[in-house]
């Protein structure tokens, strides 16, 4: 009894999310079946967790600023180039080994093969962007002109002219826009206007959302310039330390809520309207969900064993809290200060390496989402009829890869980045429409394992940076990361 009361006390914030994750469903179904709420009454239900999310995302922004700087400036530039290049090595191998996951499956169950494309609701039309914008929208992101606009603007392709709304264009396009994609502004935006203004082409723009990329290679080149400063930049350095054990503090308390969870799931339930999608894209779904169970219950984990030496599983329990917040929220950024507290309270990860390693992970390590993105791009070339030869899959592989690491941590980012490996291989851009009913859903699951893969990376670099971090505190007479 002892065993369990001590089980229930250690455990109890965990025990709480997953009750109201239950919960939050159980309301959800009983709310869609008894009462028939309003459009307005669905949004006013849906507040407590609108207000989880808002409080998530505002941590953000301190919290990766004062991470990253801390992280950078307290290792010397020698220890900090190794173990980013380990993560980044991480990142690259898993993300490539979800995509070739991702292929095999739905070559093998072929999900797209049975029905037609024409079963299936089209919306729209999208731009052609391509792997070249992204790749240069990727590397404009890293260097952000304004570092305040980098606080919540990131930038998405922008070739051609700059389109200026009327207000009837603005409003129809406002009309469609909080109907089809209210968290993909950008792509929304993109998808209206080419239908609106069918003449022009389209701009791209500034998407809403924390230009993290650009943040983070800004705190990571101040910290190192700080860590070399000696003396004088000690005083910064404590201000940033300083700076992030409040804002941890604040994550406390905002994770403390899980009664937010309830209400943001239960919303979501009743505000769907078709769930007869799930039926008609039953098959597709089982592959993307069979995909991201193997990667994070075989691959992953076997990862994670062949160079920790440690158990899996435990350590994946570990960042639970994380896991579950990732699945109802659908944002790694915005999952990130769990992920951080889960990470170093529960496994015991090095700050100096969390501080480095879960900020860019969160940002660019995306394994679920690239093999989600490998394994939709074939099922519409198969409900197409569209026979792909080795090289187009090889090219959906390196597309998806890219596209993924493209992907902002924001719900159904992934969605938006699709348009790329559709287009590198000759597939109707427009088609990434077919898949967009079910994606909230999928989101959630890929997150979780994005959110997995970045916990096990910085697990797996904290193994492998062992001897440096150790020679580190013998050196050091002050540790300002742990203090
Ligand atoms: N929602 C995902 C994330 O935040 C990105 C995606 O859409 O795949 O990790």
């Amino acid at each position: 009894r002892c065993d369990v009361k001590s089980f229930l006390k250690r455990n109890w914030l965990l025990i709480a999310t997953v009750l109201s994750v239950v919960l939050g469903i159980g309301l959800g179904v009983l709310v869609r079946e008894y009462a028939s709420l309003s459009n307005l009454d669905k949004q006013y239900f849906g507040f407590p967790g609108e207000l989880l999310m808002r409080m998530l995302k505002l941590v953000i922004l301190p919290l990766i600023i004062s991470s990253m700087i801390t992280g950078v400036a307290a290792l010397d530039s020698e220890v900090s180039g190794r173990i980013g290049l380990r993560a980044v090595v991480y990142y690259f191998s898993t993300t490539i080994i979800a995509v070739v996951l991702g292929i095999l499956l739905v070559t093998t169950i072929k999900p797209g093969v049975s029905q037609s494309a024409d079963n299936i609701d089209r919306e729209g039309t999208t731009p052609n962007v391509t792997t070249v914008d992204t790749l240069l929208d990727l590397v404009r992101n890293m260097f952000p002109e304004n570092l305040v606009q980098a606080c919540f603007q990131q930038y998405k392709t922008q070739r051609k002219e700059i389109i200026t709304l009327n207000s009837l264009t603005r409003d129809l396009f406002c009309s469609h826009f909080n109907k089809l994609y209210a968290k993909n502004k950008t792509f929304c935006f993109c998808i209206l206007l080419q239908n609106l203004t069918k003449d022009y082409k389209i701009v791209g723009a500034y998407s809403d959302g924390i230009n993290v990329l650009g943040l983070i290679v800004f705190c990571v080149a101040f910290g190192l310039v700080i860590g070399k400063m000696g003396e004088r930049g000690r005083i910064l350095l404590e201000f940033f330390d300083a700076l992030n054990e409040a804002t941890m503090r604040l994550v406390q308390i905002i994770i403390y809520m899980p009664v937010g969870i309830l209400f943001l799931i239960a919303a979501k339930i009743i505000e769907v309207e078709d769930w007869d999608i799930f039926r008609k894209m039953g098959l597709y779904m089982v592959t993307v969900l069979s995909g991201l169970a193997i990667h994070s219950i075989i691959f992953l984990p076997l990862i994670y064993f062949a160079f920790v030496r440690k158990n899996p599983y435990t350590f994946a329990l570990g960042m639970a809290q994380a896991l579950v917040t990732a699945l109802m929220i659908s944002s790694s950024s915005a999952t990130l200060p769990v992920t951080f507290r889960c990470a170093e309270e529960n496994n015991r990860i090095d700050k100096r390496i969390t501080r480095f390693v879960l900020p860019v992970g969160a940002t660019i390590n995306m394994d679920g989402t690239a093999l989600y993105e490998a394994v939709a791009a074939i099922f519409i070339a198969q409900l197409n009829d569209f026979a792909l030869d080795v090289g187009q899959i090889v090219t959906i592989s390196i597309t998806a890869t890219v596209a993924s690491i493209g992907a902002a941590g924001v719900p159904n980012a992934g969605l938006v980045t699709m348009v790329i490996v559709l287009t590198a291989v000759g597939l109707p851009a427009s088609d990434v429409t077919l898949i967009v009913a079910v994606d909230w859903l999928i989101d959630r699951f890929r997150t979780m394992i994005n959110v997995l893969g970045d916990a096990f990376g910085a697990g797996i670099v904290q193994k492998l940076s062992k001897r440096e971090l150790e020679r580190m505190d013998l050196t050091s007479d002050v540790d300002v990361a742990n203090p």
